[in-house]
């Protein structure tokens, strides 16, 4: 039987991170994918589930590259990871901090000129080629070598000696909609780039590129939301297990008249006598101040509507189709999980999942479970 938010259940409320799902998530996802390798992007804490067991997971379930996004998020993981993982840092390093990411063992993604220069010069300065991925710009314009800086490049190929360039990378500025024409294109120009250099792996897939095969053949996947249960591909479901359940206290519950107003700004006035309970979610906890008069909550499989402004720490919805008694104080109220899943809160806020699950996690109280194990009384 599933676990019921709102059923007798010693569990607390707060955000529930099933860690069997992740593990099985990058199993199913190293098969789809194989022979590439997946990587498991785990910055801004793992997209907020938590970096330390996130990547501790990871790498039990056979995972042996890592991706953040700043120095600072690789130096507090890296004491953490065993011998044998690659932990790379996706926006490279600010000029003065190379020594501290080589100290640390860190691979830096490089993604200017300026970048390529000063860790080539540490490296010069030690005597031995450092490990580094260069990041190749086909089209997306955010981040890594233009055609120009490539020109610069091609003219010195002593940099391949003085670097262990690992892995020539690009991203895709339209996986989810994998149907764009950019894809191809971009795909094709950073063939193109990486055949005019010496020859090294490559990687181009983020989850949705990898799920819709939008790259080919590739060495390299770059997963994080996959791995996390969202589904990448815009409008698309995902072969993926939810890894996610989100749960919130009802703090009170009070019975009103018709042309009362609730909340902030009084934005929802009652049109009739109508049930409110008050949860203990708001946007400082990272709900989407966006669903305010426009998102649900479920409770035993319920729908309650949320009814007024989303405040910093608490919300109302209205519970008057249950039965007089049936949501009480201290019950707890399903925000993601089961009856509504992480894309549905992500479109009803007119935001991606993404956004939502990064915001989540740093208030709520987190909790790891290993549902299988729990479930079925073993640890397998
Ligand atoms: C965040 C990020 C990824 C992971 O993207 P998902 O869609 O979560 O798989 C991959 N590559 C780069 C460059 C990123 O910034």
């Amino acid at each position: 039987m599933p676990f019921e938010p709102g059923a007798a259940s010693p569990r607390s409320e707060g955000l529930e991170i099933d860690l069997r799902a992740l593990f099985d998530n990058y199993h199913l996802l190293q098969k789809l994918v194989g022979p590439a390798q997946v990587a498991g992007v785990v910055k801004a804490d793992a997209y907020g589930l938590g970096a330390q067991a996130v990547s501790r997971t990871l790498i039990r379930a056979g995972c042996r590259h890592l991706f953040v996004a700043h120095l600072g998020e690789a130096l507090a993981l890296s004491p953490a990871l065993s011998a044998g993982v690659s932990l790379y840092v996706l926006n490279g390093l600010r000029p003065g901090t190379e020594a501290q990411a080589a100290e640390a063992g860190l691979v830096p993604v490089l993604n200017t000129l300026g970048q390529v220069a000063a860790w080539r010069d540490l490296a010069v300065s030690r005597g031995r080629p450092l490990a580094a991925v260069l990041n190749l710009d086909s089209g997306m314009t955010r981040l890594g070598l233009s055609a120009a800086d490539l020109e610069t490049v091609k003219r010195d190929a002593q940099i391949f000696q003085d670097l262990d360039v690992r892995y020539y990378m690009t991203h895709l500025a339209r996986a989810d909609v994998p149907e764009a024409t950019s894809n191809a294109d971009q795909v094709a120009r950073f063939r193109r780039q990486a055949a005019s250099l010496p020859s090294r792996p490559l990687s181009i897939s983020n989850s949705a590129a990898a799920l819709s095969r939008l790259a080919g053949a590739d060495d390299l996947v770059r997963a994080g939301l996959a791995l996390y249960g969202g589904a990448p591909v815009m409008g698309g479901r995902t072969p993926m297990r939810s890894v996610i359940r989100l749960t919130a206290r009802v703090l009170q519950v009070r019975d009103v008249p018709a042309q009362v107003g609730v909340g902030y700004g009084l934005t929802h006035v009652t049109a009739g006598p109508t049930r409110i309970a008050t949860i203990e979610s708001g946007y400082a906890d990272g709900w989407p101040r966006a669903l305010g008069n426009r998102g649900d909550i479920f409770w035993r499989g319920r729908r309650l509507p949320i009814i007024g402004q989303i405040s910093m720490d608490s919300m109302t919805v209205d519970a008057t189709a249950l039965q007089p008694d049936a949501l009480r104080e201290g019950d707890v109220v399903e925000l993601i999980g089961p009856h509504q899943s992480l894309e549905a809160v992500a479109q009803a806020a007119d935001t991606i999942s993404y956004e939502i699950l990064t915001r989540l996690g740093h208030r709520y109280r987190r909790t790891y479970t290993d549902r299988a194990a729990a479930l079925t009384g073993s640890s397998t």
